[in-house]
């Protein structure tokens, strides 16, 4: 019998694409490491997220079309959905929400729009300050969050501050479960800006030259649930490794290639000489962007030893 379930599953998985800029993203930035804003800037392929995450996603964007069409159908005066914006200065990219405006000859409020679970929009709620009787978000509170929370600042303050009309703008939530919305106010802060800013350069910089910018100390709350896991810099024991990554595409493909070939007993010495002449010679444990690992030995007799391990077995 058809299996929908599987299918609809299998329509996402297909559909999956990551998508790559060479710019930093707005709704990125507020991450608070360079080094996961360097990898996000020049690893162009990343592994597809697993079906239950892009379930989500695909909640996600659906949930934020629907608030659009029911704030016009409601008569809120909604202009420039998803209206793009880059600043060639910080190189900073990213597509606004909305805009509301209240009135014909009144200032346009950027509009952001995010879905969440009950146990995250009770979460959120907390994350809020009552001033004069309306809610606003708690911008520094979220930055002693977990994982992804700590970007939400970043971006709105990023799109109020590049629309550059007004110093407000508003952070709507939805409970998946019932329905409910909850509007919190936002003010430009423009000190929490310009460590934005500042970042951006920092990761210009880098992206420039070609080196990463240093692995910051490890953080359970910014690192367990960071998007590049797979460099396994998450992990407190690859601090103390001597080598570091190997900043080249060309070489996951090669090491895809080569365990396959390996497994395979065919081709393998062919591969295993491309491979490793592209190695590097010095001793020590590299990694790749992939969470390949390769291992680097001068044995007695003075050869170098190169010994790659695939990701899941690092
Ligand atoms: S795992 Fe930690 S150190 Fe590595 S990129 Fe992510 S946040 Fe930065």
């Amino acid at each position: 019998m058809i299996n929908i379930p599987a299918l609809l599953d299998k329509q996402l998985e297909d559909g999956y694409r990551h998508s790559f800029t060479p710019n930093n993203r707005a709704s990125e930035l507020g991450f608070d490491c360079d080094l996961y804003q360097y990898f996000s800037r020049t690893v162009r392929e990343k592994p597809r997220p697993p079906t239950r995450v892009l379930r989500l996603f695909h909640e996600g964007n659906r949930s934020e079309k629907d608030l659009m069409i029911r704030m016009l159908e409601a008569g809120i005066p909604v202009e420039q959905s998803q209206r793009p914006f880059y600043d060639e200065e910080h190189r900073i990219s990213g597509h606004m929400d909305l805009a509301v405006r209240e009135s014909p000859d009144g200032q346009a409020n950027v509009c952001e729009a995010k879905n969440f679970n009950p146990w995250m929009y009770a979460k959120m709620l907390k994350l809020t300050k009552e001033i004069d009787g309306v809610l606003h978000m708690n911008t520094r509170a979220f930055l002693d969050e977990a994982g992804f929370i700590r970007k939400y600042p970043g971006q709105i303050q990023l799109y109020i501050y590049f629309m550059e009309e007004s110093e407000t703008g508003l952070w709507v939530i939805k409970d998946r479960a019932t329905g409910e919305f909850t509007q919190m106010q936002v003010e430009l802060d423009y000190d929490f800006v310009n460590d934005l800013l500042a970042r951006a350069k920092r990761v210009n910089a880098a992206v420039e030259a070609k080196t990463p910018p240093p692995m910051p100390p490890y953080e359970p709350d910014r690192c367990d649930r960071c998007d590049w896991m797979g460099w396994k810099c998450l992990q407190e024991k690859q601090y103390a490794m001597e080598g570091g990554f190997i900043i080249d595409e060309a070489i996951d493909a090669q090491l895809e290639a080569w365990f396959t070939a390996k497994q395979a007993k065919s081709s393998f010495d062919k591969l295993d000489k491309a491979l490793k002449a592209r190695l590097p010679d010095a001793e020590g444990t590299y990694l790749t962007p992939a969470g390949w690992s390769v291992g680097v030995k001068i044995n007695r007799a003075g050869s170098v030893v190169r010994t790659p391990k695939p990701p899941q077995e690092v």
